[in-house]
């Protein structure tokens, strides 16, 4: 019978976790890795269920089977022996909030098997907070289970690592999101019918996260992702056309300044050179970014594949120097140098 039926994709853990928890092995801790909206916090509470399903010794029935009262508790937030712990409004989870959290796990279950904890960003807990966990992660009291949700391991101190089983969320394919996203969400079947190129744009955006999709799928997100595409074409226009150095230097100065947002926004204009590059050598190779194949091999059209391709890569450095830690300002402007100087 299938393991954690409700979760779409990442096959691979679920098999694995699923085929642990049904013989009672399942390890006291694990770090959940994914990106935002990869399904996380569904995961936890799905193991969460698992460990406690009522029917997990049935190898008849699906684990969790969703219809015991444990199951039913867990998946709808209802039960005190599962605790989530989130930074809500604050930058970074504080060793306070841990220190409660530690004395919590030292108590008994009340009434499931197990009791579990769910760290939602563990990646923001401070250094001080993650060496406060590594007690309770060395030695847990017997049915504790903690689990660590991260959007990056790397993120995570070693001794954290080294003392959790990394699990890391799957990525769900596009032709088989899009069947998911019309039997479940009433906002993408209403775009299939007015706007298909749109809800193949908001896909091709939720890079494989369900969550992240529907997300999108929400009118002001959709409206603010549409801004940031076209802010996207105007610059791989500019990139492509190679008119003049203020011309592409003006088109990059418009870009956002916040770390993040413009790390996004490069993130897709690399996807919008890499397309170009690769209509330029293959007529029928998959588009990441565009979704008009004849736009994209007008554009592709204006320049050579050398000058193309090294503005993809200086695109790909700005990316890498963001990340960095680098002066987003310099940045930018070494972005618009290095991608003139391919001209
Ligand atoms: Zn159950």
């Amino acid at each position: 019978m299938p393991y954690f039926p409700t979760l779409v994709g990442s096959d691979e853990i679920k098999s694995r976790i699923g085929q642990t928890a049904r013989s009672g092995r399942l390890s006291h801790a694990y770090l959940i890795e994914g990106r935002r909206g990869s399904g996380k916090r569904t995961f936890a509470r799905l193991i969460s269920a698992a460990v406690c399903c009522e029917a997990k010794d049935d190898p008849t029935s699906p684990l969790p089977c969703g219809i015991c009262a444990a199951c039913k508790k867990i998946l709808a937030d209802k039960t005190p022996d599962v605790r989530f712990l989130d930074r809500g409004e604050k930058a970074t989870i504080s060793v306070e909030a841990i220190r409660t959290l530690r004395s919590e796990i030292a108590l008994s279950a009340t009434e499931l098997d197990y009791k579990v904890f769910i760290i939602s960003d563990a990646h923001t807990m401070t250094p001080a907070a993650q060496n406060a966990l590594l007690i309770s992660l060395e030695e847990p009291p017997p049915n504790v289970l903690i689990l660590l949700l991260t959007e990056s391991c790397e993120a995570m101190l070693p001794t954290i690592r080294s003392r959790t089983q990394l699990l890391r969320m799957g990525y769900v394919e596009d032709a088989h999101l899009k069947e998911h996203l019309l039997k479940t969400s009433r906002e993408a079947s209403a775009l299939a019918k007015s706007s298909p190129e749109k809800l193949s744009a908001i896909i091709s955006a939720a890079d494989g996260r369900i969550g992240e999709a529907l997300r999108l799928l929400s009118p002001k997100t959709q409206t603010e992702l549409f801004k940031k595409r076209q802010t996207v074409s105007e610059l791989a226009l500019a990139f492509a056309e190679a008119r003049s150095f203020s011309a592409i230097y003006t088109a990059t100065m418009k870009l956002p300044t916040k770390r993040a947002e413009l790390t996004e926004l490069l993130t897709m204009l690399g996807d919008a050179m890499r397309d170009l590059c690769s209509v330029r050598r293959f007529p029928d190779a998959k588009l990441l970014f565009f979704l008009d194949r004849s736009e994209a091999t007008r554009l592709a059209g204006q320049g050579d594949f050398a000058r193309l391709f090294a503005a993809e890569a200086a695109v790909r450095r700005a990316i890498f120097d963001l990340n960095a830690n680098a002066n987003v300002q310099i940045t930018l402007t070494a972005l618009a140098s290095s991608a003139f100087a391919a001209i």
